[in-house]
């Protein structure tokens, strides 16, 4: 896909009036930054009882909202009738949400229904961090010949995300990127922070590691909006937050950047080393427990030792400028290791 970069898909979570749709898209048309109007029409929520969308019924809107402001529209499909229903819209953009894109039979539909394209489809991750599932989900569009397929990273559901909506988890949107270089990579940063108050802050971040673009939700009156509500921006705190993002350059030639870039990166491959180094002494510590362990018949799990370690290593993740959560991350993926060391010695 050739887009302009950043590319900016804005809008509302979901169409609910003609006017709504209208009002956001000249509001959005007029700050100049936006490339393409969003509005679900069809909403998969999570819980029965919520809006579930417009359905057909709001197409019409979004198409008077393209000839009134001249932006491209683009909407949600779920499965293969809302491709049929959308069709005689002729939508610029297609996207598949994280719900579906966590299916593979409502992927599989939906590839078939649009055999051939070359409308532009995006596909956000699904809701759970499992990326073959996201490569899947492209996959199967491939398969079905839709040549201009997109990836927005949207956050990932459950996982205790603290303060966010949806927890970022960007190494995995990252791996996408890796597995797929050529694909446009957007950020839904609405649905990652579920509130307004953070949008700044992840879209920055992902202005940062190199994202083609955006997709912000934004509706003409936030407070009102029938879904979503918490993390919609008004077409001027939009264009206002736009304005803000530094876009900055992959590179730079100038001699004193490229010295001492060079000189820290010295440093960082050199405790490189040396965190490896200490990890593989410590994971051969770990086997000696192990050993001893197993002539003793005691097992491997000690809970109130691990606690106790995590407890030290939390009490100075302050002083070490350390967060508590990278710290868990990582004492996790030790202790899983060093478990796993422990294992082999003992079933030897
Ligand atoms: C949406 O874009 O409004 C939406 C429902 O998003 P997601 O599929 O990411 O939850
Ligand atoms: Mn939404």
């Amino acid at each position: 896909m050739n887009l302009n970069k950043p590319f900016i898909i804005a809008g509302p979570c979901s169409a609910e009036s003609e006017e709504q749709i209208l009002l956001t898209a000249q509001g959005l048309a007029a700050t100049g930054k936006v490339d393409v109007l969003r509005a679900g029409v069809w909403k998969p929520r999570t819980k029965p009882g919520s809006f579930e969308g417009a359905g057909v019924e709001a197409l019409p809107w979004l198409t008077k909202a393209r000839e009134v402001t001249g932006l491209p529209i683009a909407t949600e499909v779920a499965n293969a009738k809302h491709v049929e229903a959308a069709a005689p819209y002729n939508l610029d953009i297609l996207w598949i949400g994280a719900r579906t894109a966590a299916n593979p039979f409502s992927m599989q539909e939906i590839a078939e229904s649009l055999r051939g394209t070359d409308k532009p489809v995006f596909v956000k991750n699904p809701v759970n961090g499992e990326v073959d599932l996201w490569c899947g989900a492209v996959e199967r569009l491939a398969v079905c010949g839709v040549k201009n397929i997109g990836l927005i990273h949207r956050g990932f559901s459950g996982f205790g995300a603290g303060r966010l909506r949806n927890a970022p988890m960007w190494h995995l949107a990252l791996e996408m990127r890796r597995r797929m270089p050529e694909l446009t990579m957007l950020c839904d940063p609405s649905h990652i922070c579920g509130n307004r108050q953070y949008i700044a802050e992840i879209s920055q971040q992902a202005a940062d590691l190199n994202y083609d673009g955006m997709m912000i939700e934004s509706h003409i009156n936030p407070d009102v909006a029938w879904s979503d509500a918490k993390q919609q921006l008004t077409p001027d705190a939009l264009a206002q937050l736009l304005n803000n993002i530094k876009w900055r350059a992959g590179e730079s030639n100038s001699e004193s950047y490229q010295t001492a870039l060079m000189g820290l990166r010295e440093q960082i491959d050199s405790l490189d080393r040396e965190i490896l180094q200490l990890l593989a002494d410590r994971m051969n510590v770990a086997e000696n427990i192990g050993r001893i362990k197993r002539e003793n018949n005691v097992r491997i799990l000690q809970e109130a030792r691990w606690e106790d370690i995590m407890e030290r290593a939390f009490t100075s993740s302050l002083s070490l400028g350390l967060s508590e959560e990278f710290l868990r991350t990582l004492l996790d993926a030790i202790h899983i290791e060093s478990i796993d060391r422990q294992k082999r010695v003992m079933q030897k």
